[in-house]
């Protein structure tokens, strides 16, 4: 079963606010087991709401609409919906008189443009808002459920997980099994990895291995689909055993791993401390290691040494080597770990020290 996403809003087609709500609600779509049909993006128009719905459900079996439900006289989804529907509007009292408490009760002054919120079109049912004011409303054309819901992200997400992928999963009948495992990888380029991954023994039926390359790194999400959820289950082990067996050295984690947790759990288990020598990364390696909780307990120091002279006299990094082979190389960053390894001096030198480049020490 495929569905159709339409975005609303001038904000999105005008380039002034990018969208997430559809790449967020894509993927959700496709880790229940649904496809996605097509992406439209429309202003805030009527003829182009029309538009957009006529050609989405000429192609899906249900819509995901988000955007346009706000206060304001530019949002005019649910009219416009409504107008493409024949459908008359009318405005809920209980939403009404909720709307008006959660004002009161937040201390906002109530203004009657708010009470827009309310209307809805005759035969919508109501999907709640748990964290924002506009209610979605979820509508059925010709047995296809429509569903609508707002444009700001942390409501469309929260509301479409918790509102209306329940009410797919129970108005769309067939849904086929999937699962799926995110391989991060670093040290090759894509083309490197395609290369060692093409081979015939990757080829399942189902089983998909789609490229994301997230500067530095390369992650490889496995995705198997079928209509028996042991064989996904089967399919998704046997292919990522067979990538692991090609591509080990260059597999630091899976699925929500990150780098510098990856890396806080390896230093805290041998009982190892880091120190970081930077150049143009300006900070960046330790600022991602501070970011893990616990860092204190294996991370040193980090020391930002981008000139010349600062890698000679800090890190002492003899001139020759940065004269022969240029700053940026692997012999500096080596001896530039060397070097914050012994930092301070008069202390002892610790387990690691580290750089964009290469580890010494250890
Ligand atoms: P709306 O209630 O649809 O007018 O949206 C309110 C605000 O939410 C907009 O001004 C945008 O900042 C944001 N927003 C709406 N739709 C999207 C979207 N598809 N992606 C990201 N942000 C959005
Ligand atoms: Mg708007």
């Amino acid at each position: 079963m495929d569905i159709g996403i339409l975005v609303i809003g001038d904000e999105l087609t005008s380039g002034m606010t990018q969208d997430t709500n559809s790449s967020f609600i894509a993927r959700e779509l496709y880790e229940q087991g649904w496809g996605v049909s097509a992406v439209m993006t429309v202003g805030d128009d009527r003829a182009a709401i029309r538009g957009g719905l006529d050609c989405l459900l000429e192609i899906s079996d249900a819509l995901v609409i988000t955007g346009g439900l706000g206060p304001t006289a530019d949002d005019i989804t649910t009219a416009a919906i409504a107008g493409a529907f024949e459908l008359d509007l009318y405005t809920d009292e209980a939403v009404l008189q909720q709307l008006k408490g959660r004002f009161s009760s937040l201390g906002i002054p109530w203004t009657e443009n708010n009470a827009k919120q309310a209307i809805f079109p005759e035969g919508a049912g109501i999907i709640d808002n748990s964290v924002g004011t506009a209610c979605g409303f979820l509508l059925d054309r010709d047995g296809r459920p429509v569903a609508v819901i707002p444009g700001v992200p942390a409501e469309a997400r929260k509301m479409f997980s918790d509102g209306v992928v329940p009410i797919f999963r129970e108005k769309i009948a067939y849904r086929e099994h999937i699962a799926k495992r995110t391989i991060k990888t670093f040290g090759r380029t894509e083309s490197q990895i395609d290369r060692v991954l093409s081979h015939e023994d990757l080829e399942i039926p189902g089983v998909s291995i789609g490229f994301y390359p997230r500067f530095p790194e390369i992650h490889l999400v496995v995705t198997s689909r079928g209509e028996d959820r042991d064989d996904v289950e089967k399919n998704l082990k046997i292919v990522c055993e067979k990538i692991e067996g090609k591509l080990h050295r260059y597999i630091f984690g899976y699925n929500d791993d990150t780098m510098e947790g990856v890396t806080a759990v390896l230093l805290t288990n041998r009982g190892l401390t880091l120190s970081v020598a930077e150049s143009c990364t300006g900070g960046l390696i330790t600022d991602r290691l501070t970011d893990v909780p616990g860092s204190s307990v294996f991370l040193e120091m980090g020391a930002i040494t981008y000139s010349n002279a600062s890698k000679v006299e800090l890190l002492g990094v003899p001139e020759s080597v940065i004269e022969e082979h240029g700053a940026v190389s692997e012999e500096v960053a080596v001896l530039m770990a060397e070097g914050v390894s012994r930092c301070p001096p008069e202390r002892a030198p610790h387990a690691a020290g580290f750089c964009s480049g290469g580890i010494a020490g250890e």
